[in-house]
């Protein structure tokens, strides 16, 4: 700028336009420069970027052609799994298909076995037995307070089961005892989850042939608190031995059957049917009455005896035969001779166990007709009802104020009893004193005596059982006064059903094992076909 000094304006301007130019060229010839270097650049990281996106791309189609590949192998190996299970289902349906009709043929098989077995049991006379498990119940897991409380777990371990609906199982190891593992077969075996409707289905048969002209008799046996009473009787309210009506699906067999009874009558011609009952309490082998009455006609015990009548029957003279009409009045009766057990002087007892029970229903059939078969078994009592003919019908028994003693003064009307006979046919249903062989160490006073005169007269049930089976001439009924009322049910006059209870608790293992063996060995007892009461024989077509 020295330079400029003393040019003028114009000058200066020229000298400035002349450097812009030149300053000008040399900008634009760097930018040129810089222009291609940039270009190349550009061109070349394009290049790269083209070679990678190539790569890229066909990385991209290796790998979706090796996921196309893997989707394909899954989408067939679901194709071959579909197809596989479609195959497996087809042999599960099949399978399914054939057991049920296995089971079909097995449920008839075993219909058919049933039947033969119950032909079977009637031409031998067998005695029936079924067996009851009752449920593990609360009192069960109690016990004294010197007991530990493992113990007392285990006491409420359950060791009985029903493995079939004709095998109880008992199975149970105890250190320091030998284990027991014990199948044991029955006509049936009812759980503990069976109810009074599945019991009864199965007795009910056995009502048919009353009418037919059979006794029956249906025995509980078993130790105290399985499930006897609840079996025949129902539920009972506590400190009251007698059974709540109301409780129509709780009612035991005695309650059932005497509805099934009264059912199959009403099925008869009107009148030519009637039933008396008895309830009789063996206690301490003494026979006591609860439907006897006093002069006031209120119910209270009587003792009477038993005794063998000529023909070889057992009898109890002067018993009290009350005739009822319907179900609900037998279970008034019944009910009120059992609250009798509880508050009678002379038949205190702290338990209903420490007895035994014997309800009796008479079913007495007028039949008629001029073609009777074979003689009567009791010519004797044939002649007598004969007498009494036509005409004792139930009001009249009932006007009489009936007992077996007083029959006789019935009126009399001989011309109707010509073609006329009164077939009597019973039910015994019997509830047993607890089968339990109590040690008789510290037991004292009437408790001793209550429990020898159980054990006693349930072995004499056991001998008696025992003889017929192995028939010895000489069976000991007489031995004990049970023995001897029950002579003809179970000395093969009637078709006879035990039904066992069993505890299913470990604490009840020695008594359940016990009242098993009594069941079985009952089983096999064979007592010759059980003779049918005389009714009169179809006469031939003309
Ligand atoms: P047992 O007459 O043999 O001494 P119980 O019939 O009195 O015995 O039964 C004892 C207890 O067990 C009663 O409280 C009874 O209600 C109950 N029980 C018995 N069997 C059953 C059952 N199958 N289901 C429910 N409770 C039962
Ligand atoms: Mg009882």
């Amino acid at each position: 700028y020295q330079g400029l000094a003393g040019r003028s304006t114009k000058e200066v301007l020229q000298l400035y336009a002349a450097h812009g130019q030149q300053m000008k060229l040399q900008g634009s010839s760097v930018v040129t420069q810089l222009h291609g270097a940039i270009k190349k650049r550009l061109k070349q990281d394009l290049k790269s970027l083209h070679s990678f996106a190539l790569e890229l791309s066909k990385d991209f189609q290796r790998q979706s052609k090796t996921c196309l590949y893997r989707v394909l192998a899954a989408v067939q190996g679901i194709q071959l799994q579909n197809e596989a299970m479609r195959m497996f289902q087809m042999k599960a349906f099949d399978l399914e298909q054939s057991l049920q009709e296995v089971t079909e043929r097995y449920e008839k098989e075993k219909q058919k076995r049933k039947a033969l077995h119950n032909s079977l049991v009637e031409l031998r006379g067998n005695i029936r037995v079924h067996c009851r498990i009752r449920p593990l119940l609360p009192f069960d897991a109690a016990a004294g307070h010197s007991v530990s409380q493992d113990r007392q777990r285990n006491f409420s371990e359950k060791v009985a089961y029903a493995a079939d609906d004709e095998t109880v199982l008992v199975k149970c190891s105890r250190p320091g005892h030998a284990s027991v593992n014990k199948t044991f077969q029955f006509e049936r075996v009812y759980n503990d989850l069976e109810s009074q409707d599945a019991v009864f289905a199965d007795v009910a048969p056995l009502l048919t042939s009353l009418l037919d002209g059979y006794n029956v008799c249906i025995m509980a046996y078993g130790q105290t608190g399985s499930g006897k009473t609840y079996t025949m009787l129902g539920p009972q309210l506590e400190g009251n031995l007698a059974f709540p009506i109301e409780e129509e699906s709780e009612l035991g067999i005695i309650p059932r059957a005497t509805q099934e009874v009264f059912r199959l009558i009403s099925e008869k011609p009107p009148g030519s049917y009637w039933v008396e009952v008895s309830v009789v309490e063996v206690y301490n082998n003494e026979i006591f009455d609860l439907l006897a009455k006093d002069s006031y006609g209120k119910v209270f015990g009587v003792k009477r005896d038993v005794v063998t009548t000529r023909e070889g029957k057992s009898d109890v003279p002067l018993l009290t035969h009350e005739t009822v009409e319907n179900a609900s009045e037998f279970l008034h009766l019944v009910n009120k001779g059992l609250q009798l057990r509880v508050t009678h002087p002379t038949l205190v007892h702290a338990h209903s166990s420490r007895s035994h029970l014997v309800v009796t229903l008479t079913i007495t059939t007028v039949v008629f007709g001029d073609n009777f078969g074979t003689l009567w078994e009791d010519e004797q009592t044939s002649q007598r009802l004969n007498k009494e003919a036509s005409c004792t019908f139930p009001q009249k028994m009932r006007d009489s104020k009936s007992t077996s003693s007083s029959r006789a003064s019935s009126p009399v009307q001989l011309e109707a009893t010509e073609k006329m006979k009164q077939v009597k046919t019973r039910l015994q249903l019997v509830d047993l004193a607890g089968s339990e062989c109590v040690g008789m160490s510290g037991v004292t006073g009437a408790a001793l005596r209550e429990t020898s005169f159980i054990n006693r007269s349930l072995s004499a049930l056991a001998d008696v059982l025992a003889a017929i089976a192995e028939q010895r001439a000489h069976v000991p009924y007489r031995n004990s006064k049970l023995t001897h009322l029950l002579q003809d049910s179970v000395g093969g006059d009637a078709k006879l059903l035990v039904m066992l209870c069993i505890s299913p608790g470990q604490k009840y293992l020695t008594e359940s094992m016990q009242s098993l063996g009594f069941g079985i060995r009952a089983r096999q007892v064979q007592r010759g076909q059980v003779k049918k009461k005389n009714f009169p024989v179809p006469s031939k077509v003309k």
